[in-house]
C-alpha cells in the first residue's frame, strides 16, 4: 500500500527527535541557598486539576492568597501580589515601579543582592549611590542615618536576609529614619519571608519582595510583592510610563484587585502550590515558625563548633535561614560539597565573589529546617571532612 503524504510538506528533519526516558531525578535534601525542598502538600497542590484564571474558584484563590501573604509579612498593605516569575521578578518589580530616570536610590551593599539591585536600579535611569560593607558586616542605624543625610535618596534599599553572606540586617528603626528623612524604604526579604522575624508594617517598611522557594517551602516561580501606601502613592504620581510592561504594579494591580481585568495568564498551579505553602505558614504560626527556624539553626552552630568549624557571621547576626560556614585551612570547598552531593544527596553551596572558596553555605529553610536533616548533614560533613 502507498503511503499518505502530505504533498505541500517539507521533508520533516528528524536531528533533534531524541528518544530520551522519562523523567527521574535523584532523591536530593537541598540545604543550600535555595531552592528549598517544597513541603509535600505543596507538590500535590501543584498537581491540582486546573480551572482557569478568571475562574471565580481561581479569584477565591487568588484572594486567599493575598490574604495569607498579608499575614506572613504582617501588613494591611493591599497591593500585596505574587509576581509570575521567581524573586528576581518582584525584586525588578520593586524597583521598576518606584524609580523614575534620574531617581536617587541608595543601596545598602553587603554582599551579592546589594549589587544585584544596585544593577537593576541602574537599567530603570536611577542615580544609585552606595553605602558599602564588608561581606558579612551589617549596617548600624547612624551607619543608614549619615548615609542617608549624605544622599538624600528617594529610596533606600536594603537586603535583610543576605544569601551571600548570611548576614542578617536589623530593621528596627530604619522606616522611621527613612520618614524623616522622606525616602521609601526597599526591603529584599527573600530569604527571611516565613523563616525569619519581620514585621513590614510595624517596620514602617515601605516595599517589600520575597520568592516562593527559599523559607516557604515551594518550588521557584511566583514572587510576593507588596506595596505600602507610599510606595502607591510614588506609583501613582509618576512621570513616567514604569518602563517594564509585564511587571507594571498599575496594571496588574487591576488583575489582582477588584477589577479582574486580564493583563496575563497567571501561572495557575503556582498558584496553587504557593496557596498551600502559605496555609502551611499561617497553620503554623509565625511565632512557632520563627522559633522552629532558629532553634534548628542554632543546633546546627553548635554541632559545626563541635566539628571545629567557625562560622562567618557574628552570632548576634546570623540569619536562621541561611548558615555561613568558614573553610578549613587545606580543605577544597568544591570537593567537599561535590562529595556531599554525590555520596550523601545532600546540597550545599559554596561561597563567590570575596567569599570564593572561603566559606559554604547551608540553608535551613521552611520544611527543610528540621531537627533530622541537621544532625544528617552533621554526620556527612564529619566523614567527609576526616
Ligand atoms: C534567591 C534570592 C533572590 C533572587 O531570587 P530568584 O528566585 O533566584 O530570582 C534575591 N534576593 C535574595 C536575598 C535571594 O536570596
Amino acid at each position: 500500500m502507498k503511503k499518505e503524504t502530505i504533498p505541500t510538506m517539507n521533508p520533516i528533519n528528524e536531528t533533534h527527535r531524541i528518544q530520551t526516558g522519562q523523567l527521574d531525578v535523584p532523591p536530593r535534601l537541598l540545604l543550600g541557598p535555595g531552592p528549598s525542598n517544597a513541603h509535600p502538600r505543596v507538590l500535590q497542590a501543584l498537581g491540582m486539576r486546573q480551572v482557569g484564571h478568571l475562574d471565580p474558584h481561581f479569584i477565591a484563590l487568588m484572594n486567599d492568597i493575598q490574604e495569607l501573604l498579608r499575614y506572613a509579612w504582617q501588613t494591611d498593605n493591599e497591593l500585596t501580589i505574587p509576581v509570575s516569575g521567581t524573586g528576581s521578578a518582584a525584586m525588578e518589580a520593586s524597583l521598576a515601579n518606584t524609580v523614575e530616570p534620574g531617581d536617587v536610590v541608595l543601596v545598602g551593599v553587603n554582599g551579592y543582592f546589594g549589587e544585584r539591585l544596585v544593577d537593576m536600579a541602574g537599567r530603570y535611569g536611577a542615580d544609585v549611590r552606595r553605602l558599602e560593607k564588608e561581606w558579612g558586616q551589617t549596617f548600624t542605624l547612624d551607619e543608614l542615618r549619615a548615609g542617608l543625610e549624605k544622599h538624600r535618596p528617594a529610596i533606600l534599599a536594603l537586603v535583610h536576609a543576605e544569601t551571600s553572606t548570611g548576614a542578617r540586617q536589623p530593621l528596627e528603626g530604619v522606616g522611621q529614619l527613612c520618614r524623616e528623612l522622606d525616602c521609601l524604604l526597599l526591603v529584599d526579604t527573600v530569604t527571611s519571608l516565613g523563616g525569619v522575624p519581620l514585621f513590614l508594617d510595624a517596620w514602617d517598611i515601605d516595599l517589600a519582595y520575597s520568592g516562593s522557594q527559599k523559607c516557604l517551602s515551594c518550588p521557584p516561580g511566583l514572587a510576593p510583592l507588596t506595596l505600602g501606601p507610599r510606595a502607591v502613592a510614588r506609583l501613582h504620581n509618576r512621570q513616567t510610563k514604569v518602563a517594564n510592561w509585564y511587571l507594571d504594579m498599575s496594571q496588574l494591580g487591576r488583575y489582582w484587585g477588584s477589577e479582574r481585568t486580564y493583563h496575563h495568564t497567571a501561572p495557575i498551579n503556582m498558584n496553587y502550590a504557593l496557596r498551600e505553602a502559605l496555609r502551611l505558614v499561617a497553620g503554623e504560626g509565625l511565632e512557632a515558625r520563627w522559633a522552629r527556624h532558629q532553634a534548628n539553626a542554632e543546633l546546627l552552630w553548635d554541632g559545626l563548633e563541635a566539628l571545629g568549624l567557625a562560622c562567618h557571621v557574628a552570632r548576634e547576626f546570623r540569619l536562621p535561614s541561611l548558615t555561613t560556614v568558614r573553610v578549613p585551612e587545606g580543605v577544597d570547598a568544591r570537593v567537599v560539597a561535590r562529595t556531599l552531593l554525590n555520596d550523601y544527596n545532600i546540597e550545599i553551596a559554596g561561597g563567590f565573589g570575596p567569599l570564593a572558596g572561603k566559606i559554604w553555605r547551608i540553608g535551613l529553610m521552611g520544611f527543610n529546617s528540621r531537627r533530622e536533616n541537621v544532625l544528617l548533614l552533621l554526620s556527612a560533613l564529619e566523614r567527609v571532612l576526616s
